[in-house]
């Protein structure tokens, strides 16, 4: 560190953090990252929960003012500031709008990594051994399913059976209704013939946790429109990305996913070739081009992270106009009025917006229809919505507002989390519109 201030015994040795944050003046501390927050005030419109509470505890500008002062130790305890940290929905909104790129998000999971309990209890002990091993997650998960399917959900969640794996989310997901694949994606797509023996390899596809063990249709979507497209190309069995450990467990969990996943892809390149990875979850892509963060400068992993993330495309940028207008079915989509949701991952994260306007505005011209605050989070937020509940729908209601106010019949968006907040919040509010991932909307508007 080179700041006058190091990391106080609040941020502890014994926690791991990132070495260095992004921001407009490059890579900086946690401290002269935070530093750069001159409180102008500039961000706090765009701030979703700040829009809604109108108060500063809930502000990108106060949440980096208790940072700072729990970096300097002039606030006792990660606790105090408690309230602040865990209502960050982690959007990135704020950032893409302040001059100076102060990493806001970052900054307050940094902080968060020090409170009490934050992945360090042990149910999270517990589930994170679960989930970082594949086999076992998918058995746990199917009986689970099993369960909903056979009307004893509720028997299961009394059982503490979801709370002893603190897969709370799931359990609160089961009542919104959603798919239960008994048979996930990457089982399905291994015994596809077609992604074996590539002859040319043009694309490899890096199946996200949402689409593998939820909304497997979208993957499959993906891996047609890719395959019809572009050609050859293989699944690559990957590891989760890691960015649950990231968000809501410890780094060195995110960096271990993170290593295993660049050696997974040197193996594949060494076997057949260097291709793109594509991603059909916003929040994914946008970690898995995030991991050079993970490893500091001097660290021997930091220059394949950054070819790694390189290579990484999510779907809503990689396939282009050009590639797909002879493949449409133009009648098919005459009739149908569609807005956009730019998911926090895809805009915020990834500054991907005009990409997919540049596709879907060919094919569907005036029936493309913008809503106002497209990019303006829905509340979903990864697990946001299972922790923080009333502040989660008060934000999706706007979102439902904003997307009524257009009258679609379809709502695309690109993460997985959205496609469950915004199902919910249509179902209750809306039902006129459907919600419909983005690779899913053009593979039903194609010939193949
Ligand atoms: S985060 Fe940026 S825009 Fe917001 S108050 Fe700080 S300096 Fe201003
Ligand atoms: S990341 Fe989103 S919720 Fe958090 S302070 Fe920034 S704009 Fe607000």
């Amino acid at each position: 560190m080179n700041s006058k201030y190091e990391l106080n015994e609040l941020f502890s040795q014994e926690t791991v953090h990132l070495s260095a944050l992004i921001t407009a003046d490059g890579e900086k501390n946690i401290y002269d990252a935070v530093s750069r927050c001159l409180r102008c005030g500039y961000c706090e419109t765009s701030c979703p929960t700040y829009s809604l509470k109108l108060n500063e505890i809930y502000s990108p500008r106060g949440r980096n003012q208790l940072v700072r002062k729990l970096v300097e130790g002039k606030i006792k305890g990660a606790n105090t500031a408690y309230e602040s940290l865990k209502t960050c929905l982690l959007c990135g909104a704020c950032s893409e709008v302040c001059y100076g790129k102060v990493p806001t998000a970052d900054l307050v999971l940094e902080a968060r990594r020090e409170m009490p309990g934050h992945g360090k209890n042990f149910y999270y002990k517990i589930a994170a051994a679960v989930t970082s091993r594949k086999k076992i997650f998918n058995l746990i998960l199917k009986l689970l399913y099993l369960l909903k399917k056979a009307g004893l959900p509720k028997i299961a969640d009394k059982l503490g059976f979801f709370y002893f794996l603190n897969l709370r989310g799931i359990s609160e997901a089961q009542k919104k209704s959603l798919p239960t694949p008994l048979k996930f994606l990457t089982e399905t797509l291994d015994k596809d013939e077609r992604f074996k023996n590539p002859v040319k390899l043009s694309w490899i596809y890096f199946s996200p946790c949402g689409t593998e063990f939820i909304h497997t249709e979208v993957g499959k979507a993906t891996v047609e429109l890719l395959y019809k497209i572009y050609g050859d190309g293989i699944i690559m069995k990957n590891e989760c990305c890691g960015l649950t450990a990231y968000n809501y467990g410890s780094l060195s969990e995110a960096k271990s996913a993170a290593q295993k996943n660049i050696v997974l892809y040197d193996e594949i390149r060494t076997k057949f070739s260097d291709a793109p990875i594509i991603l059909d979850c916003s929040s994914c892509a946008a970690f898995l081009k995030s991991y050079p963060s993970l490893f500091a400068k001097d660290d021997p992993m930091r220059n394949k992270a950054e070819f790694f993330s390189s290579c990484v495309k999510d779907i809503t940028e990689f396939i282009k106009p050009i590639h797909i207008e002879h493949l449409v079915d133009f009648k098919r989509l005459s009739e149908i009025r569609v807005t956009i949701h730019d998911s926090c991952r895809a805009s915020h994260a990834q500054g991907i917006r005009k990409e997919i306007r540049d596709v879907l505005k060919p094919l569907l011209k005036d029936n493309l229809v913008e809503m106002p605050q497209s990019d303006h989070c829905c509340g979903g937020a990864g697990a946001f919505a299972f922790s923080n509940p009333d502040i989660s729908q008060d934000i999706l209601k706007k979102k439902i507002e904003n997307i009524s106010s257009v009258r679609p019949d379809i709502v695309i968006a690109s993460s997985t989390s959205c496609l469950i907040q915004i199902e919910t919040g249509l179902r209750e509010m809306y039902p006129k519109a459907k919600i419909m991932h983005y690779s899913v909307f053009l593979k039903n508007s194609v010939n193949l």
